[in-house]
């Protein structure tokens, strides 16, 4: 029920983008490492914060100016707030089809980033299992089972590349004979 540890290499050999050793890094982070320098992604993030970009000027004088922000969107909105609102759903419904195409492709393109979205969110489901699983639903799910099914987890507890939580929503019935088939092999990623 969690990452699965690979080494560097492992992640460099199948062109993953990340690895977790389950190690903490120098600063004490406990997260994915970037394969090409191995390093830490929360420390990344640190720094990613401390440099100030654009977007976190903008917000500091957002924060700094609230009022005049709030006034400004107050009037934004009274004067055209429908116009606005119109013209965002009509943008959506014109380009709907578009938009999702772009996005397929977008994913098409990049698979190791898909791949890495997964890894972490499965990171960050792990640490939420504790809240999210509900044993009497688990419990209930399994004593349910009809005959001759298994119980299976969508995505398996023990797979080399994700591991999947022990959660009611991640399991299914699969006929005896089609789980021992599915074993731990699992197409979403690879
Ligand atoms: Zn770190």
């Amino acid at each position: 029920m969690m990452l699965h540890i690979i080494s560097r290499a492992t992640a460099k050999d199948n062109g993953l983008k990340a690895y977790f050793t389950g190690k903490a890094c120098k600063h004490g982070h406990i997260d994915l490492r970037l394969t090409s320098d191995g390093g830490c992604y929360e420390c990344s993030r640190i720094k990613q914060r401390n440099m100030p970009n654009k977007a976190v000027k903008l917000k500091e004088w957002r924060d700094k100016n609230k009022e005049k922000v709030r006034a400004y969107n107050r009037k934004q909105n009274t004067v055209n707030g429908d116009k606005r609102r119109k013209s965002r759903l009509e943008y959506y419904y014109r380009n709907k089809e578009s938009c999702s195409n772009a996005k397929k492709a977008w994913a098409k393109a990049n698979p190791e980033k898909v791949a890495l979205a997964r890894i972490k969110r499965r990171y960050i489901e792990k640490q939420a299992t504790v809240c999210f699983s509900n044993k009497r639903k688990i419990k209930e799910f399994y004593e349910n089972r009809p005959k001759g099914y298994h119980v299976d987890h969508i995505v398996p507890l023990n797979n080399s590349f994700v591991c999947g939580l022990h959660v009611e929503y991640n399991l299914q019935y699969l006929p005896a004979s089609e789980n021992i088939k599915k074993s731990n092999k699992f197409k979403g990623v690879r």
